[in-house]
C-alpha cells in the first residue's frame, strides 16, 4: 500500500508538535520529532547529543549529517509504518535532499508539506509561554527564541520553495484554537 508522508512545517512555536498528536491519532502516521529525538540523545548523554546540546540552547541548528543520519535510522527501523509525520525536519535545503533521496530509495516520496503560517509576535508569545512550564531551556530567553525565529527566516522557510516546486505545498494559517487548525489540517489532507 502506498505510504503517506507528511512534512509538518513552520516556525518554532507554530504549533507542530500540538497537531502532530492529532494527526498522529487520526491517520497512524508515526510522529517524528527531531527536536525530540534530540533531547533523547542529550538526556541519555550520548555523544551525538553532547555535540548538540550546546548549539541548541544558543538556539543554533545541528549539523545536518546528524540529524540526516537519525531520520535515516529511523526510518531503517519502522519498515512497516503506514507513514511519517516529519515535525521539525526538513530545516535546511540539504536535509530536504537527503530526505527525498532516501524517500525515493523506499519508494515512497512526500506526500504533502503542510506549513503553519503564524505572525512573529505571536511565536514569542507562545514560546516564551511555553517556557515558564515546560523546562525548555530554548524556551526561556527571548534572545534565544529570537535567535531559532531568525534561524528559521534565514536556512528553514525557503523550503516552502522547494516543496511548491514539487507541486506539494499547503499554506494553512496557524492562528485560531487548536481544533481549528486540526481541522485545517485534516481538510488539506484528505482533500
Ligand atoms: P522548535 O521548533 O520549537 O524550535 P524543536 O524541538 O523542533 O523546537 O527544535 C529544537 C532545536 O533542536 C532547534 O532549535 C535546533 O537546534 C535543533 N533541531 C531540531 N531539529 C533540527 C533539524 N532538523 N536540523 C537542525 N537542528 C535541529
Amino acid at each position: 500500500m502506498k505510504k503517506t508522508n507528511i512534512v509538518l512545517f513552520g516556525p518554532p512555536g507554530a504549533g507542530k508538535g500540538t497537531q502532530s498528536k492529532f494527526l498522529n491519532e487520526r491517520y497512524g502516521l508515526h510522529h517524528v520529532s527531531t527536536g525530540d529525538l534530540l533531547r533523547g540523545e542529550i538526556q541519555a548523554e550520548t555523544p551525538l547529543g553532547l555535540q548538540a546540546q550546546e548549539l541548541m540552547s544558543a538556539g543554533e541548528l545541528v549539523p545536518d549529517d546528524l540529524v540526516v543520519g537519525m531520520i535515516r535510522n529511523l526510518l531503517e527501523d519502522n519498515p512497516d509504518a503506514q507513514g511519517f509525520i516529519f515535525d521539525g525536519f526538513p530545516r535546511t535545503r540539504a536535509q530536504a535532499e537527503a530526505l527525498d533521496e532516501t524517500l525515493i530509495r523506499i519508494g515512497d516520496p512526500i506526500s504533502l508539506m503542510l506549513a503553519l503560517e503564524v505572525p512573529e509576535e505571536d511565536l514569542v508569545k507562545r514560546l516564551l509561554g511555553r517556557g515558564a512550564t515546560s523546562g525548555r531551556p530554548d524556551d526561556k530567553s527571548e534572545e534565544v527564541v529570537r535567535k531559532r525565529i531568525r534561524e528559521y527566516e534565514k536556512k528553514t522557510a525557503p523550503l516552502k520553495e522547494f516543496y511548491h516546486a514539487q507541486g506539494k505545498l499547503r499554506r494553512i494559517n496557524g492562528i485560531g484554537s487548536i481544533a481549528e487548525i486540526t481541522a485545517r489540517l485534516t481538510d488539506a489532507i484528505d482533500g
